[in-house]
């Protein structure tokens, strides 16, 4: 039988810890606070938005939307960035992207304080990452996809975890916290050849294609772990992981649901990152 690994019992978990977490903050009168920067009106990001402050509030985290318009200059958004950055009443910044290509991204990455970088985007952060050290910020979605394998006690060391993705968002730095945890990673992309040979090998299988249930039973053996990071959509406008669940289910040994995965454990991580940014920066 195939284990379901649902990601709301690791998101009430967590969520458990960061209402403590305030709980002990408000008490010395601290309210942790995160900042948003928005460009644009863009429905995903407005739904994503309201899903954050939805989930703050419940846990007590003050959000701070700064929107802005696509025709703004460049300079005028470093600028905002930089305002963003000085409030002490915001521990944690998050910025939606892609930005217009004219904002000069690598400006922006290495203007954000990195004790205040809860998405990982400030270089020193990813640095960090690649060195195995603890005290940054790791990207929410692969902190998200370890957080899950271990509520559910995957063993990762000497495991061998093929990831498919290799962008900087997911794939590498995923691959560099699995490195951490001991396991063997291969990680594989559009241009990987044999690709069913090499999933069908492995403990634990990654997905993060961006493509609607490409993968069905035959990449997978009885014994594979299956975490789909993959948001797509059905042509009925349903949402759908990258792995086909509906044939798959029942023939490996677990998976996460899209939705109902890791989606959800990914904005908790989010918010966990407030909190952490939080209570570094009283110290
Ligand atoms: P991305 O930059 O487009 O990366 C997609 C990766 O998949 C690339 O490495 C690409 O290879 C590879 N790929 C594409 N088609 C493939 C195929 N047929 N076989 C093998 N590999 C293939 O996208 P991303 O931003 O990393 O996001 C990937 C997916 O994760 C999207 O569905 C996104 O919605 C989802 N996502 C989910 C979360 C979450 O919290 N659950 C967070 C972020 C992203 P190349 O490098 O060769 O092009």
């Amino acid at each position: 039988m195939t284990q379901i690994l649902k990601g709301k019992f690791p998101v009430a978990q967590l969520k458990e810890w960061m209402k403590q977490e305030t709980e002990k903050l408000k008490t010395g009168g601290i309210v942790p606070g995160m900042g948003i920067i928005r460009v644009g009106e863009s429905p995903d990001d407005i739904a994503y938005e309201n899903n954050i402050i939805r989930n703050c509030k419940d846990i007590g985290i003050q959000v701070q939307v700064f929107q802005t318009s696509p025709n703004t200059s460049p300079d005028a958004f470093l600028d905002l960035v930089r305002n963003v950055n000085n409030r002490l009443d915001i521990h944690g910044i998050l910025i939606f992207r892609p930005l217009p290509d004219s904002f000069q991204i690598d400006s922006v990455k290495c203007l954000i304080q990195p004790q205040k970088d809860i998405d990982c985007i400030q270089p020193e952060n990813l640095l960090k990452i690649f060195e195995g050290k603890t005290d940054g910020f790791a990207p929410c979605t692969p902190e998200a996809v370890i957080e899950m394998l271990k509520y559910y006690q995957i063993p990762l060391q000497g495991a061998h975890v093929v990831v498919i993705n290799r962008s900087m968002v997911v794939g590498k730095p995923l691959a560099m916290m699995l490195l951490q945890e001991g396991a063997t990673v291969t990680i594989c992309h559009s241009k990987t050849k044999n690709l069913r040979e090499i999933t069908s090998q492995a403990d634990i299988v990654i997905t993060a294609v961006g493509k609607p249930k490409i993968f069905g039973a035959e990449y997978f053996h009885d014994r594979t772990t299956v975490i789909d990071v993959g948001i797509n959509y059905t042509e009925d406008g349903k949402i759908c992981g990258d792995v086909n669940y509906e044939e798959v289910y029942g023939k490996v040994q677990r998976i996460t649901p899209v939705p109902g995965g890791v989606g959800g454990l990914t904005t908790a991580v989010l918010l966990k990152h407030v909190i952490e940014a939080c209570k570094r920066q009283q110290i």
